[in-house]
């Protein structure tokens, strides 16, 4: 996956944040610990200059056997000091590491890289800003589970038997309950319906929690989507909107159907809907194709991957914008 230039400023500027955190509150806690407890205060900066007579002791020249001798008791005189400052602090209150310096990521120290290599801790950020960017470009407005009224769908039986209303609560029941309990197992989905029924806006509730779980979720218009990728792929735009959508841990659709369609279009189509599914990646896609049209518009390799390994979720009901219009809802 190619990370974006904003992407790689956005992490580079809040791990340099992260790390002047570290640096404020760790002067903030000597200082503290200087007026509370001046002994550890002290001890503290004895075990900071045996750190500098440590570097003395390796640049020196001289007889190795008495380098290393001398090494060897600077360190066993830093050990003690440092077992006592902890010791120390814990019987004052304070937790034993206090004076050390706490970063968000221990392991590279808020620096991005570990060993020579970008650290995990960067490369969530970098992919975090990339699939906002896309996110930003091509999205869909996030809604709430909350805002779903129930009883904008009627409860007057369809021709087909089916009362929209308790299909709908079913439908939003079984939405929560993905979003909740989403992980690498969780199957994809396929929304089909009339337009106004609110597939756009469940699966949209479904990004918003998804996010606030910390998961990397692209949830945009597939019209949108589709052209960024276009550009990209002819060079007349920067990024890697393909690899994003390819690693995401879930994919939003929106509206299929309703892109210009051409042999290329559908070439990006199949190409992440069969990488996602051979890697066990979920995506959602919400249509007003009926299964009929869907037959009809698209290629037999598109239509047995959505029909095979998505999950169908018909809606049911009248227009709900028009409904809430009526109801005098905004
Ligand atoms: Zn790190």
């Amino acid at each position: 996956m190619k990370y974006s230039p904003h992407a790689i400023e956005m992490a580079e500027s809040i791990l340099s944040e992260r790390r002047n955190d570290a640096e404020k509150q760790h002067t903030e806690r000597l200082q503290e610990i200087a007026e509370n407890a001046p002994e550890i205060y002290r001890m503290n900066n004895e075990a900071l200059g045996l750190n500098y007579a440590l570097i003395g002791s390796i640049g020196k020249g001289g007889e190795k056997k008495s380098i290393s001798e001398s090494i060897a008791a600077i360190r066993e005189r830093n050990l003690t000091i440092r077992h006592n400052i902890r010791a120390m602090l814990e019987a004052c209150g304070y937790p034993g590491d206090y004076l050390q310096y706490h970063y968000v990521c221990e392991k590279c120290r808020d620096t991005g890289y570990h060993e020579g290599v970008r650290c995990d801790c960067m490369k969530k950020l970098l992919k975090y800003y990339t699939t906002e960017e896309i996110n930003e470009r091509c999205s869909i407005e996030l809604h709430d589970f909350s805002e779903f009224r129930v009883e904008l769908y009627s409860n007057v039986p369809s021709p087909g038997g089916e009362i929209p209303r308790e299909k709908m609560r079913t439908l939003f029941d079984f939405c929560r309950k993905y979003a909740e309990h989403f992980d690498e197992n969780s199957r994809s989905l396929f929304f089909f319906g009339r337009t106004g029924l609110g597939k756009t806006f469940l699966s949209s509730c479904i990004a918003k929690k998804l996010i606030e779980d910390d998961r990397n979720v692209v949830y945009g218009s597939l019209l949108k989507l589709l052209r960024q990728i276009e550009d990209e792929r002819f060079h007349r735009a920067s990024g890697d909107t393909t690899g994003v959508l390819l690693d995401a841990d879930l994919v939003i659709l929106d509206d299929l159907g309703s892109e210009f369609q051409t042999q290329f279009t559908d070439a990006v189509i199949y190409e992440i809907l069969n990488e996602r599914i051979n890697n066990r990646r979920p995506t959602i896609i919400s249509t007003n194709l009926t299964t009929k049209e869907l037959d009809r518009k698209y290629n037999d390799r598109i239509v047995s991957r959505i029909t095979g390994c998505f999950i169908p979720c018909a809606f049911l009901g009248s227009d709900v914008r028009l409904e809430k219009m009526k109801k005098g809802i905004v």
